[in-house]
């Protein structure tokens, strides 16, 4: 059997956890906000601007109810993982679903415009960033599952919009052993609201919370895996050049400015119904 996913973990990533084991505590704690910090470092972040959570999927609902998201017009591309859907429905929002680009896998913004949705989730599907518009009437959700480590301008996408999502699921980028999840924001009002969320044990309030926590043992396998994603993404781009180099049409961003990362190699063909050389 070919593995259609193979997660690319080592020796440094057994011998963390079992020093997390080891230390007798397992749960959320220091490594969780360690690694909260070393994500705030690599988006260029000040410390406190990025909560871990236990996948992308609770990551997406968290950043939709950090922005009051029930009954908002919600724009979503019809082309992307049934998880946004699911987060749209999970929060009672209205869900708009928009088409995606003739030229590529990403939604087009101008659909969002013309739908007037009050928030869009825009994923960078397959690597490639989305192209999005710096003046905008909706608010908008950045949604990096398959696009971690994407640059426009030299820097990380991921704070395009008001809120920015990872997933650190098992086929991702980058995992923290399995799922896991992060936001991220410019603005630590959402994060630090989204922390309270999570943060249901031991209260004295009678606010409603829930446990959308990722363990110390995750957390310790994710930071050995983020200081290993520039060579991860160095990897992928050698296997896209040779795709590349044998004539593939391959599927990237039009745009100068934009650097995928090589999450998913897609190449174009003519015919794709009537035959399978895709090679031009
Ligand atoms: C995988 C994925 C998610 C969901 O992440 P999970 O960690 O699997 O819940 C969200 N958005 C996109 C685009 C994804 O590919």
């Amino acid at each position: 059997m070919i593995p259609h996913n193979k997660p690319f973990l080592g020796e440094e990533e057994k011998k963390i956890a079992q020093n997390v084991i080891s230390s007798g505590f397992i749960s959320q704690g220091l490594e969780v906000s360690a690694f909260e910090n070393e994500l705030c470092h690599f988006f260029g972040l000040p410390d406190g601007h990025a909560a871990v959570v236990s996948s992308g999927s609770s990551a997406l609902y968290l950043a939709l109810w950090s922005l009051d998201g029930k009954d908002k017009k919600v724009g979503l591309p019809v082309y992307s993982c049934a998880s946004l859907r699911n987060a749209t429905g999970m929060i009672g929002a209205r869900t708009v679903f928009l088409d995606c680009d003739d030229q590529g896998p990403n939604l087009n913004v101008k659909h969002a415009q013309q739908r007037d949705v009050e928030i869009l989730m825009a994923p960078s599907m397959f690597g490639i960033p989305i192209e999005l518009p710096s003046q905008r009437k909706f608010k908008v959700i950045e949604d990096l599952a398959q696009s971690l480590g994407a640059k426009v301008d030299g820097k990380p996408i991921g704070l395009r919009g008001d809120i920015g999502i990872c997933s650190f699921y098992a086929t991702k980028m980058i995992t923290s052993g399995g799922q896991g999840g992060a936001v991220i924001s410019r603005d630590k009002k959402l994060i630090d609201k989204i922390k309270d969320y999570r943060e249901f044990d031991c209260r004295d309030d009678n606010k409603l919370r829930f446990n959308f926590q990722m363990t110390d043992l995750q957390a310790a396998i994710g930071r050995v895996q983020l200081k290993k994603l520039p060579a991860f993404i160095n990897q992928r781009e050698k296997w896209f050049q040779i795709y590349s180099e044998i004539g593939l049409n391959l599927i990237d961003s039009k745009l100068k400015n934009h650097t995928s990362v090589r999450y998913r190699i897609v190449h174009r063909c003519k015919n794709p119904k009537k035959n399978n050389k895709c090679i031009s």
